[in-house]
């Protein structure tokens, strides 16, 4: 066995280990009565982003969606008879229709491979994959949105900017789904969107009032 695969396999141990000790309880209530977790958040496949580690939540609490780039994509409606994949669209379907959650966030992050390419594609530069550059087309517009708000922002302060575009405009797009529009209009969901920067160890949340992420701090 691959030393990485021991470390997986030690991890779960001392996780078992840990959680039959401590949290028995927890985890029968959780079986017992199913999960009913609060929040679904939308998160990179990122290797360091890791919702559940980055932000110490408990098994429960966080229904998670992770993909290239935490993008969400825009509400589409089937065409008759036509076969789609939309494993964001049906995981958030099943979040909010079926768990009810009460909040969704949006969960971007710097240093982000998927935004990156994005860039690089709007920049004219050949983006790598049969898949990625298509998917990450999703959050073009954000370039420009930067553009805008930064007009002579280049390099890694683009990158950056593009980062926390790209959150707002998967906040626009989770307003495309009649599920959800309609329970934000009801107040029965909030939407949020939150940013980490890895580099420095900071959380910030996107305040719609001001139009700019601010530092989270308790
Ligand atoms: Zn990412």
């Amino acid at each position: 066995m691959t030393a990485i695969l021991n470390k997986l396999i030690f991890g779960f141990t001392h996780f078992r280990e840990r959680y039959s000790s401590q949290r028995k309880d927890l985890y029968r209530r959780l079986v017992r009565e199913g999960q009913k977790p609060k929040i679904v958040m939308i998160a990179c496949a990122d290797s360091r982003v890791d919702p559940a580690i980055v932000l110490q939540a408990d098994p429960g609490d966080i229904f998670a969606i992770r993909n290239v780039a935490n993008l969400v994509p825009p509400y589409e409606e089937p065409e008759d008879g036509e076969i789609s994949y939309h494993g964001t669209s049906a995981a958030l379907e099943f979040a909010v229709e079926q768990l009810d959650v009460e909040h969704v966030i949006v969960f971007g992050h710097a240093h982000c491979s998927g935004v990156k390419a994005m860039v690089q594609g709007q920049e004219g530069n050949p983006v790598a994959g049969r898949f990625v550059p298509s998917w990450t087309s999703i959050v073009n517009k954000a370039y420009d949105m930067a553009k805008a708000k930064n007009p002579t922002a280049e390099g890694e302060e683009l990158d950056r900017c593009c980062e926390r575009q790209a959150v707002l405009v998967s906040l626009e797009n989770l307003m495309t789904f009649p599920f959800i529009r309609q329970r934000v209009e009801a107040k029965t969901l909030q939407i949020h969107g939150w940013y980490l920067d890895i580099a420095e160890g900071q959380l910030s949340s996107y305040n719609a009032a001001e139009d700019k992420f601010e530092t989270v701090v308790i």
